[in-house]
């Protein structure tokens, strides 16, 4: 007879290890698929000083590998491969992994989190964590005195240009139109902020410095002309995209992407599935939230389950 999982958790951020320790604790023996990126958008980020417990910074790939250790401490199947497919329709879930297995479970969390949208250039990963970010909560405080720029014209843009201004000297706020996407309120609180210099119909073409970033090179699309500006740091916020392209058709989710589920809970639109983190999160997406969902879904699992 097949090994019929009870919990089977689709990935490895902080959401999808609190899941894991907490359903590890409750002796359901749960498996956890980690993905292409284990540990999630953590191991891309350097000094974490939010997550509470830690006296001193902390770096993300670090705490990553805590959250794992600690899930396989108290009993839980980590299985580094990826889901290829899965079929919800049953009472008992079918996940199939990249190396031909199939896994059955009755219930199952879904953590597979979000991607924060690059725009693609050059250079861009290196200086991720050196000047580049796409996190002010994260990283703003980083940036005390300094001048930094935010890219993009969204509530998301808005939001992280206003709460840099608590830190930095100078705030560019950089947009590929000469109208913003953001609210209206938003548009004002910008506009009454005098550290705030908007650059208008403009695009990034290059990162510039050797190891942290030093400059940007601008791309002015009404004057056809290119020009250079100083940074200290360059936020990016053109968007998210959740990971959710594996469960469309089969659980539901908003116009974005996003999983929907019920108020005050992790349930999804079908019964024995969870989701938690950034993959049905998109407006506190922190790790300690995440994780706090990790730990609802494990109690919901499990109450489902008994
Ligand atoms: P968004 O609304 O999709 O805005 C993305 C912005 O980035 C747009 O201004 C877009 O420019 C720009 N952009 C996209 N691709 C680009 C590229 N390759 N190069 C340069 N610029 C690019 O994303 P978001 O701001 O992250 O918000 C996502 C969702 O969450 C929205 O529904 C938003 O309302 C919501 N949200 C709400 C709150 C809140 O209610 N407080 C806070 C944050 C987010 P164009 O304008 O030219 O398309």
């Amino acid at each position: 007879m097949a090994n019929i999982k009870e919990v089977t958790i689709i990935g490895s951020g902080p959401a999808g290890y609190t899941a894991a320790i907490y359903s590890a604790r409750a002796n359901l023996n749960p498996t956890l698929i980690s993905g292409l990126q284990p540990g999630g958008q953590l191991t891309i980020t350097t000094d974490v000083e939010n997550y509470p417990g830690y006296e001193n910074p902390i770096q993300g790939p670090w705490l990553m590998e805590q959250m794992q250790k600690q899930a396989q401490l108290v009993g839980t199947e980590i299985l580094n491969t990826q889901v290829n497919k899965v079929e919800f329709n049953d009472s008992l879930k079918k996940i199939f992994l990249d190396d031909g297995s199939i896994i059955e479970s009755k219930t199952v969390i879904i953590s597979t989190g979000a991607q924060a949208r690059w725009l693609g250039l050059e250079n861009e990963e290196k200086f991720q964590g050196h000047g580049l970010s796409a996190c002010a909560t994260c990283d703003g405080f980083f940036f005390k005195d300094r001048k930094v720029a935010v890219i993009g014209g969204g509530n998301s843009a808005a939001e992280e240009a206003l709460f840099l201004t608590k830190f930095a000297s100078e705030v560019f706020l950089i947009h590929r139109r000469d109208q913003l996407r953001a609210e209206k309120i938003l548009q004002d609180r910008l506009k009454n902020n005098s550290k705030i210099k908007f650059i208008w119909n403009t695009e990034v073409s290059k990162f510039i410095g050797d190891q942290d970033l030093k400059s940007i090179e601008l791309y002015h699309k009404d004057k056809n002309e290119n020009s250079n500006l100083d940074l200290d740091g360059v936020f990016i916020a053109i968007g998210h995209d959740p990971a959710t392209n594996l469960f469309k058709g089969q659980i539901d989710m908003d116009s974005e992407g996003y999983i929907i589920t019920k108020p005050d809970s992790t349930e999804t639109s079908l019964k024995g599935v969870y989701a938690a983190g950034d993959v049905k999160d998109k407006i506190y997406r922190q790790a300690i939230t995440a994780a706090g969902m990790g730990c609802m879904a494990a109690l919901e699992a499990e109450k489902f389950l008994s």
